[in-house]
């Protein structure tokens, strides 16, 4: 689950990590509101929404009088915000963070995440941090610093030292920089983080720290030990379809492509996936509906992936072990006598009750293609949706 900067900072603020003074508004009145709160200028007006590069999309702007502050405001909430990582068709903005404006020495980059390979938690540190981190990483990655620390063993000075040294940090700013990153470290490990990001961090005039943005991912499956992380959850800034989705406990992650696909078990769905990419199309969606998924589930997942108007054609793909090959032809068929299926299905399933599934499939009159195997399947299912998507939507309705 991603969080807002403004929430992120709440957080710092319990941790004793430091950020600049500030508020949330939703409209310009409010804006000036905060702002009279505070005694000088510049202030900093920035859109929340779920993605960073908001700076060079003009998501962050400085007003040095009351006036500016109410232009900043008015033209930032309700604007479609594009940037670099919300893809070409932005987000609407709904809240503004009004911030203390902030003397900046030097831009540093931190994040700490969770890295898979060396089952450690990996900090990430730059001195080259602000808004071109990413060439940054691209072009020069020897300014990033890489230092991972074993969980079962948490952080140490010699871990500080080791970041500090990275970023070329003054003796006298080593024991404020141990208590950012002790602040941090246990933030991320006691609200089972993902990710923790600040960039830019800044240096003060008077030898501190100060987190100038914030970014925060909570892993979802350790959200049910944070209750209190829940209240964070914005669905205005996540997928329909995938709110949709965890409604009925479906594993479901809304892609580019055009062909969608239902599959049982996380590691069938992703080899589903990497055949229909060697079959030369792109999948449409994630979907794992579990080893005991019920004919209801299978019912919704269908419904789901039917009302993503970029599918052309979907592949279900079902080993039946717990979940038995009948009740998923059953859960198949019901839901398509409830909707009007447009585009070609194609069903490939093996395992448990086989042959009474399809069975199933065959009475029920409806038009479904079925494949024996799986590379066969990729491949019509490509077929289809590359040329027979749109004659076959044009068919079914005449
Ligand atoms: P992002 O572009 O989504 O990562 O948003 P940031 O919160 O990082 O803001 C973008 C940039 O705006 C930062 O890298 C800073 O250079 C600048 N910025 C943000 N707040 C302030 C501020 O209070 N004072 C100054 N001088 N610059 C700021
Ligand atoms: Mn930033």
């Amino acid at each position: 689950m991603k969080i807002h900067e403004y929430q992120a900072k709440q957080l710092f603020r319990r941790y004793h990590i430091p950020v600049p003074a500030g508020d949330i508004a939703c409209t310009p009145d409010e804006a000036t509101a905060i702002a009279r709160k505070f005694e000088k200028f510049p202030l900093a007006v920035k859109a929340q929404i779920h993605a960073g590069g908001r700076g060079k999309g003009g998501g962050v702007r400085l007003a040095w009088s009351f006036d500016e502050l109410a232009g900043h405001a008015e033209a930032i909430l309700g604007m479609n915000l594009v940037t670099p990582q919300t893809g070409p068709e932005g987000r609407l903005v709904r809240r503004v963070l009004i911030e203390e404006g902030v003397d900046i020495l030097q831009e540093l980059y931190l994040s700490l995440m969770v890295d898979r390979e060396t089952a450690c938690v990996l900090v990430i540190a730059s001195g080259a941090g602000g808004m071109d981190i990413e060439t940054v990483a691209a072009e020069t990655p020897e300014k990033i610093a890489r230092v991972p620390i074993n969980p079962l063993v948490g952080i140490k000075r010699h871990h500080c030292r080791q970041v500090a040294g990275a970023l070329d940090l003054d003796e006298s700013m080593f024991v404020p920089f141990c208590n950012l990153l002790f602040g941090l470290y246990a933030l991320f490990v006691e609200n089972d983080c993902s990710l923790l990001e600040i960039n830019p961090l800044i240096r003060t005039a008077e030898g501190n720290f100060t987190a100038l943005d914030a970014k925060i991912e909570i892993d979802d499956s350790a959200l049910y030990r944070h209750k209190d992380l829940l209240a964070f959850r914005d669905l205005n800034e996540e997928d329909p379809l995938e709110i949709e989705a965890s409604k009925y406990k479906l594993n479901y992650i809304n892609m580019d492509g055009t062909v969608g696909n239902m599959v049982n078990g996380a590691g069938l769905a992703m080899a589903v996936m990497d055949t229909i990419k060697l079959a030369g199309a792109e999948p449409a969606n994630f979907l794992d509906v579990g080893g005991g998924a019920t004919a209801e589930m299978i019912e919704n997942g269908f419904r789901i992936i039917l009302s993503d108007p970029k599918v052309r054609a979907i592949l279900i793909n079902i080993f039946g072990g717990i979940l038995r090959c009948d009740v998923l032809a059953d859960g198949v068929v019901a839901a398509a006598r409830k909707i009007d299926v447009k585009v070609p299905v194609i069903v490939r399933m093996e395992g448990t009750n086989v042959e009474e599934g399809r069975d199933i499939l065959a009475r029920s009159g409806l038009s479904i293609y079925t494949a024996a195997d799986m590379k066969d399947a990729g491949e019509l299912v490509a077929r289809l949706a590359a040329s027979n998507g749109n004659q076959y939507r044009e068919a079914s309705n005449s």
